[in-house]
């Protein structure tokens, strides 16, 4: 770790920056799959074409370090080329730039520039990039910062890096995309609750980056409940996606959130991260009523190596989420050392077969900082000089596979994603199948639950006979929301069954408009608008994809506009 020289002197400042775009275009400088920044489309609807909802998240660690340090500070994301350049321009003494591995041959060039035109400058590296073992020769630069940023940066710049964090309240998304139609504004927030995880699963490079421990940011669930508050008073917004790889692990910390939820009379909604046994400890009907409408699984095989699922009935497990509209997201991972041909077959079956409403493919990926990195590196099993830029986990092996090549691994990947799409069809349709299911067993159950004298009770978190008391108020407030997540899914009916991959996907829209008609009545004026909006910019982005395809392309790319913060100095204060 290095200290600042230039410490203490008005001229210093910091611009922190990502890699600057193009995205998901194949340059000389990245390679392209898809649009790379959006998680939605390049990971978990890849193949949907049109059904993929679109959507970029802002770069969240560049605004953590900048609430979090004294010094005056820019926050650069998503630049171009000359929206960094420029910015150089406005005198910095430090640059600090966070990325992913992809993305180094980028930050060379960023780096080349700097030390070109702005000798003077430091350059700082941060992000999963940070890992990679040839970074000295690769990216000219000043610092590397490893593991957490906050505290490097505090005691870089001689600040107390034990201070409070203070967790920054902004918007996640940059801008979204549903058939082709870019949606009004985002009423979404992020929560941090903490970084890395304890579990240490051999290929993560999250877990390896924050030396295999669990790092609190919001250890209680007051913080959790404080910050929801300041961005639900200053943003509007009620819904939030918890960034924490395993945020029910702590589960004293979502039971006290909840507790505070109801009695502030708060209704929250989360879109969460929660491995199976995490989510078995604590039942599905506490995540209910907590507010949870979207978790996502890390199955990874159906060979049980890494105690996230041993003993649970994984299947009945997502069906009884799904049954009460909790929207299932799954992941698991390709090419591991025991499959071959049969075995990877029969695994992306089982993965298809728990019936997901969305479902990731990752390649296994020895990424530099991981146990199997070192472990390949030492076996021989890297392949030497393999680019950077394709270490995306779709594209190629990296490594030496006994039962697979490393460019068919692309193909076999691909069309994983595609047997997924046509056996289940377009996920954003799960995900309305999931939310009008969800409400009307919410409703049901409340029903019954009066009927026969349950309500909820604190010690057993549970409905029981012994938590009955007062009218369940806040269950009401809940049943609510679910009838208004499921309205708002009604209008991308019409286009899904128009658009549908097949038959059977066709049928299973077509049954959902049904299913609606029954709960909803007949659809509103509104209702009707929405279709023939989504209908219209459906057919212009299916239009889109065509031009995309026909130019050669993998994926429509759309590029986040890029934003700029300028940060004062002195103490942010706390939360
Ligand atoms: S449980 Fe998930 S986040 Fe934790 S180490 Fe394993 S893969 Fe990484």
């Amino acid at each position: 770790m290095g200290t600042d020289k230039n410490m203490g002197r008005p001229q210093t400042r910091i611009l922190l920056t990502t890699a600057t775009g193009p995205y998901g275009v194949s340059d000389g400088y990245a390679e392209a799959v898809g649009m790379q920044m959006e998680l939605f489309n390049n990971q978990i609807t890849r193949e949907q074409g049109v059904h993929s909802p679109r959507a970029s998240f802002w770069t969240f660690p560049l605004y953590f370090l900048a609430e979090n340090i004294s010094v005056p500070s820019t926050v650069l994301d998503f630049p171009t080329w000359r929206d960094f350049t420029r910015e150089l321009g406005k005198g910095y003494s430090h640059v600090g730039i966070s990325f992913i591995q992809t993305n180094v041959m980028k930050v060379k060039r960023m780096a080349d520039y700097i030390r070109t035109r702005h000798p003077e400058m430091k350059i700082i590296l941060g992000g999963y990039g940070a890992a990679l073992p040839d970074l000295e020769k690769l990216v000219p630069h000043d610092e590397v910062c490893h593991g957490e940023g906050i505290s490097w940066l505090r005691q870089y710049f001689g600040e107390d890096p034990s201070m409070p964090v203070r967790h920054p309240t902004m918007h996640g998304v940059v801008r979204k995309h549903v058939y082709g139609m870019q949606t009004v504004s985002d009423d979404s927030s992020v929560l941090f609750p903490g970084l890395g995880c304890s579990n240490g699963c051999f290929f993560c490079a999250t877990s390896a980056k924050f030396g295999g421990k669990y790092i609190p940011i919001l250890p209680t669930g007051e913080s959790v409940f404080k910050t929801c508050l300041r961005a639900e008073e200053r943003l509007g917004v009620r819904e939030f996606a918890v960034i924490d790889e395993n945020f029910l692990k702590t589960p004293d910390r979502a039971r006290d959130l909840l507790r505070l939820m109801e009695e502030n009379g708060r209704n929250y909604h989360f879109w969460i991260f929660a491995s199976a046994e995490a989510v078995t400890a604590v039942g599905v009907d506490f995540l209910v009523r907590l507010g949870v409408c979207a978790l996502w699984m890390g199955l990874e095989t159906s060979k049980e190596m890494f105690g996230k699922l041993g003993g649970i009935d994984v299947r009945s497990l997502i069906s009884e989420l799904q049954a009460k509209g909790i929207s299932v997201i799954s992941s698991s991972i390709l090419f591991m050392e025991h499959h071959d041909p049969r075995s990877l077959d029969e695994d992306i079956d089982w993965a298809i077969g728990m019936g997901t409403d969305l479902h990731q493919f990752m390649q296994l990926t020895p990424l530099p900082g991981t146990p199997l990195y070192k472990r390949y590196l030492e076996e021989g099993k890297l392949i030497p000089g393999f680019p950077y830029q394709r270490l995306s986990g779709q594209i190629a092996l990296s490594f030496l596979h006994n039962n697979f090549t490393t460019d068919d691994a692309g193909e076999i990947t691909r069309m994983a994603f595609r047997r997924k799409y046509e056996a289940d069809g377009p996920g954003i349709v799960n995900m309305a199948r999931t939310a009008l299911a969800g409400y009307e067993r919410a409703l049901a159950d409340s029903v019954e639950r009066d009927r026969i004298g349950l309500g909820w009770n604190w010690s057993t978190m549970r409905y029981d006979r012994a938590g009955r008391s007062e009218p369940d108020t806040f269950m009401q407030g809940r049943i609510r929301f679910l009838r208004q997540r499921a309205r708002e899914f009604r209008p991308i009916l019409p286009a899904s069954l128009l658009f549908s991959p097949n038959a059977a996907a066709r049928a299973r829209s077509a049954a959902l408009m049904r299913r609606y008609r029954t709960v909803f009545g007949k659809p509103s004026f509104q209702d009707v608008a929405g279709y023939i909006v989504l209908i219209a910019t459906g057919a212009l982005e299916w239009l889109r994809h065509l031009a995309a395809r026909i130019l050669g392309r993998d994926e429509l790319v759309r590029q986040p506009r890029c934003r700029r913060i300028e940060y004062p100095a002195g103490p942010k204060g706390m939360q």
